[in-house]
């Protein structure tokens, strides 16, 4: 039996991974859960998994506990983040809330010597180099959720420990892959939300039309498996079925295939070495009949040559990227700007804030706090 927290669990990758744990209750007993303002939902969840604390980042009126959960301790704000990774009883810890937040949160379970799986981006994305340096020092590596980063993670544990010459990223094109260069300029948000095979929150589904969630996922891959850009290949497959794949000396490819469903990596991630029993089907060969590979369009999606223009700076440039991104998307899922807009604001904001150190924590928050304000 496993004890597991829940950073985000009112989420598209939280409410998955309690699936998994309602599907093997000898498996996984839940000891916190975590949310930032769905209140009703972390109720429901509390009431079901029954854990020893639950908190609500945006904070509540204790007045609005149900009797019935008195049983469970209920915490606000950063304190709730910090009991659910550190303090309460864990042997794992899912990082899976969306955004900077996350840092903090996987520093101080690393900190406490949990094991993190890790669904929040933005940790790697912002302070990398803190988080692997940790997780070395605790003798707990990162257990990817991300598809493509448990893809190449299985992939390279089928590889035996032979080292990778290059990891292929794979990446759906998102819903405007064979638009041209003036629709995509002119998209609307609805347009944008609309992705071809995954069903995942707004901003992550913003973030593959635009390819940033790509180019987020390239600063990703650098960090977990100790690659440089340079041997980080993008490749466009609109099936969403090879999930992505590593290159290894002697020529061979390795790949991980399924269908898209986020259980399968959340699963391997809760259950690693083993496989468990998720829910999710084996894709059907037959059925599929074909996949197709193709080069991802660096001109229309500008989001790939400027995040590898960050990793190659280095710094807090991927800081900048990540957190000048995020304050567009919100801009145009409000109708502020055009889809083509987000681009261009992370351009100008790097130009802006070029040279910004990433040495600390604080460091890193202050990079991201100016990098919202650029527009
Ligand atoms: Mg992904």
């Amino acid at each position: 039996m496993k004890t597991i927290a829940i950073l985000g669990s009112t989420g598209s990758i939280g409410t998955q991974a309690l699936d998994i744990c309602r599907r093997h209750p000898d498996r996984y007993r839940v000891t916190a859960l975590t949310a930032r303002g769905s209140k009703e939902k972390l109720f429901e969840q509390v009431r079901e998994f029954r854990p020893e604390m639950a908190g609500l980042t945006e904070g509540f009126d204790p007045a609005e506990i149900p009797s019935d959960l008195k049983f469970c301790r209920f915490l606000s704000g950063n304190e709730a983040l910090h009991a659910a990774a550190a303090e309460v009883e864990a042997d794992m810890v899912l990082v899976s809330i969306v955004g900077i937040a996350g840092l903090q949160g996987v520093m101080d379970a690393l900190q406490a010597g949990r094991q993190v799986l890790l669904a929040n981006k933005e940790a790697l994305v912002t302070g990398g180099h803190l988080v692997t340096d940790l997780a070395r020092k605790a003798g707990k590596p990162l257990l990817p959720v991300d598809s493509e980063h448990s893809a190449i993670f299985q992939c390279l544990q089928a590889g035996g420990g032979n080292k990778a010459e290059k990891l292929l990223l794979t990446a759906s094109g998102g819903p405007f892959r064979t638009w041209d260069r003036e629709r995509i300029e002119k998209a609307t948000p609805a347009e944008a939300l609309k992705h071809p095979n995954w069903n995942m929150g707004a901003k992550i589904t913003i973030d593959s039309a635009s390819m940033f969630n790509k180019g987020l996922e390239i600063m990703e891959a650098r960090w977990l498996f100790d690659m440089t850009e340079d041997r980080i290949e993008v490749v466009v497959h609109p099936q969403s079925i090879v999930h992505s794949a590593v290159v290894f000396r002697d020529g061979a490819v390795l790949a991980q295939l399924g269908e898209p469903d986020m259980r399968v990596p959340i699963g391997y991630a809760m259950s690693f070495p083993e496989r468990i029993e998720t829910g999710v089907q084996a894709p059907d060969l037959f059925a599929l009949g074909s996949l197709t590979f193709e080069k991802p369009d660096e001109e229309k999606f500008p989001a790939l040559q400027l995040a590898r223009a960050c990793l190659r700076a280095g710094g807090a440039a991927c800081t900048v990227f990540n957190g000048a991104n995020e304050a567009a998307v919100a801009a145009f899922l409000r109708n502020e700007i055009p889809f083509g807009e987000i681009a261009r604001r992370v351009e100008r904001a790097l130009e802006k804030l070029d040279g910004l150190p990433a040495n600390c924590i604080e460091d890193i928050w202050e990079a991201d706090r100016r990098a919202r304000e650029v527009n």
